[in-house]
């Protein structure tokens, strides 16, 4: 088919569109010079933030290169990523003791906990053998004063240059959104667990 106004066939138009695509990307790409390791952020309501930053952790692993994670809060349940992961060698794992859950009672035991795993968090942002570090839910040790974003933002500049470091959790805070790389606020616009169905193995952990 030919369009009367611009004398164009359709592939002839698509072409064109494609065209003014690829250049533009072309462009960004080479404008994005800089190599270093970036501070991504998953945040907000909706779900896809740990199972996100543990695909990324993944996704570094697969590449030869070693890794480090941190999980902050321990669910109920065992999670399905961290039992897969916990088995490489190039990745060093540590979960917050004394099973701080969702449903945290005493403050003063968690305080005493996150004490304790802090020092190893610190420790793989201070090692230039791990390519990633992911905090799984660090945005609750802030929230519940646990940890000082001085800290955390000290920890994080005094990094090594191409470590990259993904953090999780709701609610993150200003600060860290602002000093951040790359934040992704997962929107919720459905989830099966408001409708009453019930949480299952392998989806939700
Ligand atoms: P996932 O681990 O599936 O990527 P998440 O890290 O984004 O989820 P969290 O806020 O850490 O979500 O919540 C942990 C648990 O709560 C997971 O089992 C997740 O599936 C579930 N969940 C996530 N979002 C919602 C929601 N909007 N309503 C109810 N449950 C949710
Ligand atoms: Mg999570």
């Amino acid at each position: 088919m030919t369009d009367k106004k611009t004398d164009m066939t359709e592939d002839e138009r698509h072409q064109q569109k494609m065209a003014k695509h690829k250049a533009k990307v072309d462009a960004a790409i080479e404008r994005a010079q800089e190599e270093r390791g970036v501070v991504i952020v998953l945040t907000g309501n909706g779900k896809g933030k740990s199972s996100s930053g543990f695909g990324t952790v993944i996704r570094t692993l697969g590449h030869g290169f070693n890794a480090g994670l941190v999980q902050f809060i321990k669910g109920t349940w065992e999670c399905g990523e961290a039992n897969i992961l916990s088995k490489l060698d190039n990745l060093q794992h540590e979960v917050m003791g004394s099973g701080f859950t969702w449903e945290t009672q005493n403050k003063q035991r968690d305080q005493q906990a996150f004490d304790e795993v802090w020092p190893k968090a610190v420790a793989m942002l201070q090692n230039d053998d791990l390519r990633t570090v992911m905090f799984d839910e660090i945005t609750y040790m802030l929230a519940y004063g646990h940890l000082e974003w001085n800290d955390l933002k000290e920890a994080l500049e005094n990094r090594p240059k191409h470590q990259n470091v993904i953090l999780t959790g709701r609610g993150a805070p200003t600060a860290l959104r602002e000093y951040a790389d790359t934040v992704t606020e997962m929107k919720m616009v459905k989830h099966a667990f408001k409708a009453g169905v019930k949480a299952q193995a392998g989806i939700e952990w």
